[in-house]
């Protein structure tokens, strides 16, 4: 279960055709900001979920506000050139105090507090060049060399007056006076209308903040995002410090301070190609690292990748004008997602905006790095590897509370043998691009490795790009 919880509301969910200037699908962070800035401009917006507000991502997160999202301008400029990391570092201060000036404007209660970052790792040339790229944007920032941290002995790069908050919070603010339908999923869009299974929405503007777009033609972000899961503790009995700090060596490990309770996360993986016991590896981790702690909550989450290390904002495709898209956030959504609500914002109202140019979602990607398209290209050779091999497991070879994909007559099905001798069988392949599903031990789950689609041990979607809701077959007691 998240810390962050945010008190439901009977929100109504679409009925009959509606008509707006602008629909946005997806009561995220995502969402939500643009909305709450489109609303202040007067614009009249409807927001549509699926499920309900803030309930997917964003209230898993940890919420850290930081300008400096990990190892990030000195890879930046070398890539794209000064002139464009600048226009990016720009982007991220005016989201940040975006933040601070809304809290203040809207006397917004959401726990803000501006705090230093500390970016860690054991690479102190690595951290002397982050800082020398960050320096060159104009950021103050200073190095402790192999220091002692609540994260370990590790070279330490602060930047100051960043900030945290409380994301349950500020949405449950922000959303006040908006349009907002819950239970409404989108299942078909069509140039002006978003259709959802009892409702329509007329708009001139469409806006997809869904996380993952849904939608796989045109666009195709599936060719251009993998998902990474990221695990969370809510852990007491830690000795608090006025800062928040992320140790950027792998395993990724992340420290915040909420009230009296310390956020510890990290841990991340693709989605579908966890360790069996990533989670005990990371209790025993912040057993080493707080020997007085208690674990009081273990909750996780995902986040969408790019493979040029930032997000899709701006139209949807070339194709369709009046669509937008912003996805990708690269596992720092609170930061990013006020960048989107400020570029979408201006373009929807038709302000021009060239500090926007980095994140253009049509951006080309030649300048990828290659690592990252190597990636993408083995996860594809691999799965059809798969595809092409039949598992060498039978059902009977699963011991209970366990899943695996297996051989049955001849073709390969998902199982899970359940506690009370039931077994499970689902679609080995994940509806949304028939990629093959992989059992995730750790969270008993169907995990799709290609664009991050998941299914609970009994077959029941839980979130991603796939819309099937579900993916049993049948069920057999032994
Ligand atoms: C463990 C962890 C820690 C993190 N910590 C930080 C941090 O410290 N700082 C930071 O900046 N970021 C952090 N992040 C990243 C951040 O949480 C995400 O980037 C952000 O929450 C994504 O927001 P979103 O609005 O895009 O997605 P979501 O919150 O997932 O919202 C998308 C919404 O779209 C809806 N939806 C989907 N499909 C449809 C459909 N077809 N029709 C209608 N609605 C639909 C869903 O129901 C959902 O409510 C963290 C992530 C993880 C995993």
């Amino acid at each position: 279960m998240s810390y962050f919880t945010i008190t439901k509301e009977n929100r109504p969910s679409l009925e009959g055709t509606k008509e707006t200037e602008v629909c946005i699908i997806g009561a995220g962070i995502a969402g939500m900001n643009l909305a709450f800035l489109l609303h202040l401009s007067g614009k009249k917006v409807i927001i549509l979920d699926a499920e309900t507000m803030g309930h997917a991502q964003t209230i898993r997160s940890t919420a850290k506000i930081t300008c400096l999202p990990g190892f990030f301008y000195h890879d930046l400029i070398e890539r794209v050139g000064m002139e464009k990391a600048m226009k990016t570092a720009r982007y991220l201060r005016k989201a940040l105090k975006k933040y601070a000036e809304l809290v203040y404007q809207h006397q917004i209660n959401c726990d803000f507090q501006r705090l230093p970052f500390l970016l860690l790792s054991q690479q102190t040339d690595k951290i002397e060049k982050e800082a020398f790229a960050l320096q060159r944007l104009n950021f103050q920032c200073s190095v402790q060399k192999q220091q002692s941290t609540l994260l370990g002995e590790a070279s330490v790069l602060t930047l100051e007056h960043q900030a945290q908050f409380h994301p349950g919070l500020w949405l449950e603010h922000i959303s006040r006076g908006l349009e907002i339908y819950e239970h409404s999923r989108v299942v078909q869009v069509e140039d002006h209308c978003v259709y959802t299974a009892k409702g329509k929405v007329k708009a001139k503007h469409i806006v997809f903040c869904d996380h993952y777009p849904f939608i796989n033609f045109p666009g195709t972000y599936f060719m251009k995002m993998t998902q990474m899961r990221s695990y969370v503790l809510t852990l007491s009995n830690v000795p608090k410090v006025d800062t928040m700090l992320y140790r950027a060596d792998e395993p990724v490990e992340s420290l915040r301070f909420a009230g009296n309770m310390a956020l510890y996360s990290g841990f991340s993986h693709p989605v579908g190609k966890g360790e069996e016991d990533v989670l005990e590896q990371m209790k025993r981790k912040a057993k080493e690292r707080f020997p007085q702690c208690t674990i009081e909550e273990i909750d996780s989450a995902q986040d969408c990748m790019t493979l040029d290390g930032l997000p899709y904002i701006g139209k949807f495709s070339g194709s369709k004008q009046n669509w937008y898209v912003s996805t990708g956030f690269n596992k720092w959504g609170m930061i990013y997602s006020m960048v989107s609500a400020m570029i979408l914002h201006d373009q929807i109202c038709g302000i021009q905006n060239t500090d926007a140019e980095p994140f253009d979602s049509l951006r080309s990607i030649m300048n990828t790095p290659l690592r990252e398209l190597k990636f993408s290209f083995q996860a594809a050779s691999g799965l059809m590897k798969e595809f092409l091999t039949l598992p060498e497991l039978k059902m009977q070879d699963i011991p209970k509370g366990d899943g695996a994909i297996i051989e049955w007559d001849g073709i390969s099905l998902g199982c899970y043998h359940d506690e009370d001798d039931t077994y499970y069988f689902v679609s080995s392949r994940c509806p949304h691009l028939k990629c093959q599903l992989t059992w995730n031990a750790a969270e008993k789950s169907w995990d799709c490795p290609c664009h991050g689609s998941r299914y609970d041990r009994y077959g029941q979607r839980i979130e991603g790009p796939a819309e099937s809701q579900t993916i049993l077959i049948r069920k057999e007691k032994k």
